[in-house]
């Protein structure tokens, strides 16, 4: 079969939402772009996943017109629950932030919101279509993909890596430049979602010394709990029984009883962190779990992928509307900083949640470190304030603290040719 050739500015790997938020942006800046994604729009659309989306996606989501559907179904969020058997401490973050919330809105619904968006405004998707080869340098940038057995090719200036965790974009950039760390943790996360009403109207992290258990609200009709399990366990050690009878006593509280209902999904969830020292390489810019990734406590990762994108995308708008390769060059170092800090808070939390099975000096000696942090968290106004605001993707002066910083001088779009560029040096 003859290739197919396409051309276009932006090419962007995975209909991921960073990926969807970057095609937007471009779109009404009438930068051309097109986005390859190798599932179909009905798979992506009928996943199942929680979305706790923080305040600060909110603010970026809201800017450029993505949220009349979040603010409508979505359901605020404002406090969040630490249980013990002996106790129960309430953070109500959002009273400490001056009513800065976070919304349960999930996942796949703003995926089909941004979709929407997009192709009503004539963008191109092209679903089950896998990109199978980069190819990037100073000069330009190439993929190869194949949409069943026909193969297309596509040239363009810039690519945005946009497709998780291990994917083609950033396995195409060598380790040495991108120097990852990974730290794997020594339990893992047994993810259970059920049909039933949620069984609290907060997020609750109960402290047991059997295990973690958790419970987050995913949908009206639709709740997730979380069980802390030895990392060498697998779903068929956990039966519908075990489930429940462990969820009860690890949540346990008074006379709450959790509302059962039909066990849809049990996963098990490795809990790992990687981090890189740069997040581009030549014309390839990479955002969300391709460039970083924790398995996060407070469901940091769809926040993390959207603030990334709202950068990269300035970045191009940048590149392209101003002919200023600043913002491009300079991506990498303006995220890493906040990216680190979100990373570290998620550690943080889960190991302030996680029982430790270690009982040597150094294991014992981290418990009363554990400890210590949720005394802090109940007894220190300047502790409760600094995590309440990191939790809620704190945002000093609300709306104005997310526009655009764009240079005045050239209000009018210019469809200019890249060649006419100084020599671009990113990366
Ligand atoms: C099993 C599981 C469950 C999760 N559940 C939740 C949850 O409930 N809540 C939550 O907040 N987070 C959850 N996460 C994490 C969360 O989905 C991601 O961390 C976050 O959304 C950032 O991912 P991403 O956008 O970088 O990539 P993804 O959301 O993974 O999107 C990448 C997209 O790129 C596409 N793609 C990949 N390779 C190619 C290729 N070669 N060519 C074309 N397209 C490609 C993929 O099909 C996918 O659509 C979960 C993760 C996993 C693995």
């Amino acid at each position: 079969m003859s290739i197919k050739h396409l051309s276009t500015k932006v090419c962007i790997v995975g209909a991921s939402l960073s990926g969807l938020l970057i095609a937007n942006i471009l779109k009404k800046n009438r930068i051309p772009c097109i986005v390859i994604e190798q599932n179909s729009y009905s798979a992506l659309s009928t996943r199942s996943l929680v979305g706790l989306v923080d305040n600060k996606t909110v603010n970026i989501l809201r800017e450029y017109g993505l949220s009349d559907r979040l603010f409508q179904e979505g359901i605020p969020q404002s406090k969040c629950e630490f249980r013990t058997p002996e106790q129960s401490f309430i953070l109500d973050y959002a009273r400490k932030c001056q009513g800065q919330v976070r919304y349960t809105y999930p996942q796949q619904e703003l995926f089909v919101d941004l979709v929407k968006k997009f192709e009503h405004t004539g963008g191109e998707i092209l679903f089950d279509t896998q990109v199978v080869k980069i190819t990037n340098n100073t000069h330009g940038a190439w993929l190869k993909c194949k949409q069943n057995t026909q193969p297309i090719a596509v040239n363009c200036d810039f690519i945005a890596g946009c497709e998780g965790v291990d994917g083609i974009s950033r396995v195409s950039i060598p380790d040495t430049i991108t120097q990852p760390r990974t730290k794997n943790f020594n339990y893992a996360w047994l993810t259970i979602t059920v049909e039933a009403l949620s069984s609290s109207e907060h997020t609750i992290y109960g402290l047991h010394s059997n295990g973690f258990a958790g419970h987050i609200l995913q949908q009206e009709d639709i709740s997730r709990y979380y069980l802390q399990i030895p990392v060498e366990d697998t779903v068929a050690d956990w039966s519908d029984d075990r489930i429940w009878s462990e969820l009860q006593l690890r949540l346990a509280k008074d006379d709450w009883k959790i509302k059962k209902g039909n066990i849809v999904t049990k996963k098990v969830l490795k809990m790992k962190c990687v981090t890189a020292q740069t997040m581009q390489h030549c014309r390839l810019f990479l955002a969300g779990d391709s460039a970083h990734m924790i398995t996060s406590a407070e469901e940091k990762s769809m926040n993390l992928e959207i603030q990334d994108a709202k950068v990269l995308v300035q970045s191009f708008v940048s590149y392209y509307r101003y002919h200023d390769n600043a913002p491009l060059k300079n991506y990498s170092a303006n995220r890493l900083p906040e990216i680190r800090q979100a990373q570290q808070f998620s550690e943080s939390l889960l190991h302030m949640i996680n029982i430790q099975d270690d009982h040597t000096s150094a294991g014992k000696s981290q418990q009363r470190v554990q400890k210590f942090k949720r005394s802090q968290l109940m007894n220190s106004e300047i502790y409760a304030l600094d995590f309440a605001r990191k939790y809620v993707g704190y945002v000093k002066s609300d709306r104005s603290t997310v526009k655009l910083t764009m240079p005045k001088k050239s209000a009018n779009f210019v469809d200019f040719n890249p060649a006419e560029l100084p020599p671009l040096k990113v990366g």
